[in-house]
């Protein structure tokens, strides 16, 4: 097993044994953000997470569930200060969700703004079919000098991407981002400096199974063979990176 992987975006409750996930990301040396859908699910991630040296917990509100649970954003923000790390936030413009949006982008304004006013937090971002409102409102409302935003799934054009880096994004790459010719071209014009790795386990699969933070190798391997480098070198980029998020903001 390597260690000094990430997996920036994983839903390590969602796994049927969720305190045997943390541990296995612990014993894997696997640096895992667990993200929660809603912030009722903090505190157990929270205590889980805290025994581990690996392990750290986002605060969130899936923008999927925001139709039946917006009015949770009140121990959201209860929670805030608890925390350096958000996520999973942002907007989802796709068919499904579509009747939520405007909601979505309530929410998602006072995730913003809150995280702005507290500054130092660093926010995992869901954008699906929705990159230039979610560029748009970090824009409005964060400045790249009060905190981070990390793009999951980044699907947006080139354009968009380049757009999202000068507002001083970061991007969590997953295998099935790689495994797309197109996304996978967009991927590669991403600098290196602002990449990270994750899985977005259990909602994708790896050999017919949920992928696991210890499978976010494989998204290593996928950037090495992409930017034509040693997964050696990738891999100590995106330790590097990890690390320069984490301290960059005072
Ligand atoms: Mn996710």
């Amino acid at each position: 097993m390597r260690s000094g992987l990430v997996d920036f975006h994983c839903h390590l409750d969602l796994y049927p044994d969720h305190a045997a996930a943390v541990e296995r990301c612990e014993r894997d040396g696997v640096f895992t953000l667990t993200v929660t859908t809603t912030p009722k699910a903090w505190q157990q991630n929270h205590d889980l997470a805290s025994a581990t040296r690996h392990v750290r917990a986002a605060l969130g509100l899936h923008p999927q569930l925001v139709a039946e649970r917006a009015h949770e954003i009140g121990l959201w923000e209860e929670l805030l200060p608890r925390t350096r790390y958000v996520g999973e936030v942002g907007l989802d413009a796709s068919p499904r969700f579509y009747r939520s949006f405007e909601t979505q982008k309530e929410i998602f304004a006072r995730v913003l703004s809150l995280c702005t006013a507290a500054g130092n937090k660093i926010v995992t971002t869901h954008s699906v079919r929705a990159t230039k409102a979610v560029l748009d409102m970090i824009e409005q409302y964060m400045p790249p000098t009060r905190g981070r935003v990390v793009l999951h799934w980044f699907t947006g054009t080139a354009a968009e991407a380049k757009r999202a880096v000068d507002l001083g994004c970061y991007f969590s790459v997953n295998a099935d981002m790689l495994a797309n010719e197109k996304r996978a071209a967009i991927t590669k014009a991403l600098p290196l400096d602002r990449v990270l790795t994750e899985t977005d386990g259990p909602f994708t699969q790896t050999d017919s199974r949920p992928t696991t933070p210890s499978d976010v190798w494989i998204a290593v391997e996928g950037l090495a063979r992409l930017h034509g480098m040693p997964q050696a070198d990738i891999s100590a980029t995106i330790m590097r990176n990890l690390k320069s998020l984490l301290v960059e903001q005072g």
